[in-house]
């Protein structure tokens, strides 16, 4: 067979998922199953049982880690695909850039793939993971069909929507307090090799809300369907929606894994083209903005930082140093510059209140780029973060620090911003620091049920509880 007669998926294909990764299959997943439980037996009775992981995108500091945790080794692979059915079963702890680059060889990738490489699976259904598909589809949990948990009472139970349901609703948003999942069964769209972008300018954040607003009744923008929609805000007067549509072919696709950086391009062009799989991952590449606080946007630095070396997970190990080391804080300090406060959150604000929480954040806060993406649940049965279903929210998402104000103490701006966030009936994702008051952080996350499942699938307390691990950061 020539090359010019070669069938043209198969071109798709090797275009779009670079070097694919082959299932693990069910006896190796089988194997490592064992060895889990293995680990969990050996856990002194009494201590706290915890994952030993070798990445993370939290984001808040733990006080301790203990060793040896739970071996979680053999469960980083796809365990199996069914292109036909158009879902994988794929194991807990496996990082979205082996499962997408698994799933694209069938031309299929999951329902929501969180925009940074090595979140996992099973991470982002416990901790809530978003992306620009969030509209059509809502978060992670909404395309699992079933999954295995080893809970805290160290016993592997199958969730689904008619086995163990209260475990199946009650595991999103419970990272990892009530057990780890195994594996997930999860539904998988069919791709296209490209998604064709438009950047479209909004000069007020009301007129950007009345926007996203009508894309999601009806699906399109300007006669063109909307597949894909996420927004980026440089200033309360220069905000932008980047909505992707599938397309089947493509001039010359835009690389924005060497010297040009894609949230620039945002402002600097108003069509753009992507292969799919530099779609999914066009914002891991400079971790959003946050990559040019290595210097790895000027030029001269990016010119000699190791193309590997640009992924969120080297940069969030070098946040991890400096949050251990402080020496960014201590030369502050030297300099007589006043402390910084971490703020790093995501939150979901409705669309009918998201410009009033723009206009705010804008004068208390002044952060910017900030991220946005919108989002709907269709289905509102997930007790630990009760987002309205059919009603459209706004994800937010700003990463950073600011000054300390005189008189002030570290984690006010962050309760400034958990007030506003209750005020305009929005929610607050978990991943970093949060402040709640007991009460408070119960009555929002949806505590009656979550002390019911602990009773049921964590009888012993051998997992932290989700307020000690999310607030007390134990
Ligand atoms: C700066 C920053 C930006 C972010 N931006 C985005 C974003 O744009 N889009 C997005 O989707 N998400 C984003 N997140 C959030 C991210 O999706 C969540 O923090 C997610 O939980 C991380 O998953 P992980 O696999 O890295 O898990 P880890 O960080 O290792 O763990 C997160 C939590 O999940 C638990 N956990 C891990 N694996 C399992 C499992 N198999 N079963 C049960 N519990 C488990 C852990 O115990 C832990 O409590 C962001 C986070 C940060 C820090």
């Amino acid at each position: 067979m020539t090359t010019a007669a070669r069938p043209p998926a198969l071109r798709t294909t090797s275009a779009i998922a670079p070097t694919p990764i082959l299932p693990v299959g069910q006896h190796a997943h089988r194997n490592a199953v064992e060895s889990l439980l293995d680990s969990y037996g050996a856990i002194p009775r009494g201590e706290t049982v915890r994952l030993a992981k070798p990445t993370s995108n939290l984001f808040r500091p733990r006080a301790s880690v203990q060793m040896p945790g739970l071996d979680v080794r053999g469960l980083g692979g796809v365990i199996a695909i069914d292109p036909e059915a158009r879902t994988a079963d794929v194991q807990g702890m496996c990082r979205y850039e082996d499962l997408v680059s698994a799933t694209l060889r069938h031309g299929l990738m999951p329902y929501v793939v969180p925009q940074l490489r090595t979140i996992t699976l099973g991470g982002a259904v416990t901790g809530l993971g978003i992306e620009s598909t969030s509209l059509r589809h809502g978060l992670p949990h909404g395309s699992v069909l079933e999954l295995d948990v080893l809970t805290g009472g160290g016993e592997i139970v199958t969730a689904s929507p008619d086995e163990h349901a209260d475990l199946y609703r009650g595991f999103p948003n419970s990272y990892g307090t009530l057990g780890y999942a195994t594996r997930l069964r999860i539904s998988l769209e069919k791709v296209h090799p490209y998604v064709a972008l438009r950047h479209v300018r909004f000069d007020d954040p009301e007129a950007l809300a009345d926007a996203v607003s009508r894309i999601a009744a009806d699906g399109s923008w300007d006669g063109e369907p909307v597949d894909f929609v996420d927004g980026t805000m440089f200033g309360i007067g220069e905000a932008y929606l980047t909505l992707g549509r599938w397309a089947d072919s493509a001039e010359s696709p835009s690389d924005y894994t060497g010297d040009r950086i894609y949230y620039r391009s945002i402002r600097e062009r108003s069509t753009d083209v992507l292969t799919v799989h530099d779609y999914l991952w066009r914002w891991d590449t400079d971790w959003f903005w946050c990559s040019r606080a290595f210097g790895v946007q000027n030029p001269r630095v990016r010119r000699i930082w190791p193309r590997r070396w640009r992924r969120s997970d080297v940069y969030h190990r070098l946040v991890g140093l400096e949050n251990r080391y402080g020496v960014a804080a201590r030369v502050d300090a030297w300099r007589g510059k006043p402390p910084r406060e971490r703020v790093v959150q995501d939150v979901e604000i409705p669309v009918e209140r998201t410009a009033e929480f723009l206009r705010w954040f804008a004068k208390e806060v002044g952060m910017s780029p900030v991220w946005l993406c919108p989002l709907r649940v269709s289905d509102g049965a997930w007790p630990l973060y009760p987002l309205e279903p059919g009603l459209v929210y706004v994800n937010v998402g700003f990463w950073g620090t600011v000054p300390i104000a005189e008189g002030g103490v570290d984690g006010d701006l962050n309760r400034m911003i958990e007030a506003k966030v209750a005020e305009l009936d929005g929610h607050k994702s978990l991943y970093s620091d949060a402040y709640y008051d007991e009460a408070e952080f119960w009555a929002a996350y949806g505590g009656d049920t979550y002390h019911a499942l602990k009773r049921t699938y964590d009888p012993d307390g051998r997992l932290l509880d989700l307020y000690q691990k999310v607030i007390q950061r134990r």
